[in-house]
C-alpha cells in the first residue's frame, strides 16, 4: 500500500461548534497522521479559487460564502491510501446519506455545511496541498 498525502479542511460550521478536536480524534483514531495544520480565515478570492471547479454548480456562490463565513483549519494528512481513507471517514457529502461512524454522519448541520472537506483523488490532493502549504511548512 502507499502512503499517501490527503488536504483536509474543517470547515466553518464545525469551527464555530467548537468541534475541531472531536474532529481530528476520528481523524487519527483512523491511522491518518496530521503532519501540518492552520488556522486562518478564507477570503472570498481563496475561496473562490479553491472551489473553481465548481464554479457552474447553482450553489458555489453560497459554497463560497459558506467558506468564508468564519475560520476554517487547514490541514495535511498522511497514511496509507490517505485520499481513499479520508473519504471513507468524512462520509458522503450529503449527511442523510453518510455511514454511522463518519464526521460528516455524526457532525455535519446539512449537505452544505457539512464540516469537512478531503482531496477527492491524488493529483487533486498534491495540488489542493500546494493550495495552501508549501514544502516546509509541512514537519511531518
Ligand atoms: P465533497 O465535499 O463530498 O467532495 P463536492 O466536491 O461535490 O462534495 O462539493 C463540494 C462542497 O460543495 C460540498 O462538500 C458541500 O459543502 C457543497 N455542496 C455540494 N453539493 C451541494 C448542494 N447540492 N447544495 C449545496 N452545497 C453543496
Ligand atoms: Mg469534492
Amino acid at each position: 500500500m502507499a502512503l499517501e498525502r490527503t488536504l483536509s479542511i474543517i470547515k466553518p460550521d464545525a469551527t464555530r461548534r467548537n468541534l475541531t478536536g472531536k474532529i481530528n480524534a476520528k481523524i487519527e483514531e483512523n491511522g491518518l497522521r496530521i503532519i501540518a495544520q492552520r488556522r486562518i480565515q478564507l477570503t472570498e478570492c481563496q475561496a473562490k479559487a479553491f472551489y473553481a471547479v465548481h464554479a457552474e454548480r447553482p450553489f458555489y456562490g453560497e459554497l463560497v460564502e459558506f467558506m468564508i463565513s468564519g475560520p476554517v483549519v487547514v490541514q495535511v494528512l498522511e497514511g496509507e491510501n490517505a485520499v481513499a481513507k479520508y473519504r471513507e471517514v468524512m462520509g458522503a457529502t450529503n449527511p442523510a446519506n453518510a455511514d454511522e461512524g463518519t464526521i460528516r454522519k455524526e457532525f455535519a448541520e446539512s449537505i452544505e455545511a457539512n464540516s469537512v472537506h478531503g482531496s477527492d483523488s491524488a493529483e487533486n490532493a498534491a495540488n489542493e496541498v500546494k493550495f495552501f502549504f508549501s514544502d516546509c511548512d509541512i514537519v511531518g
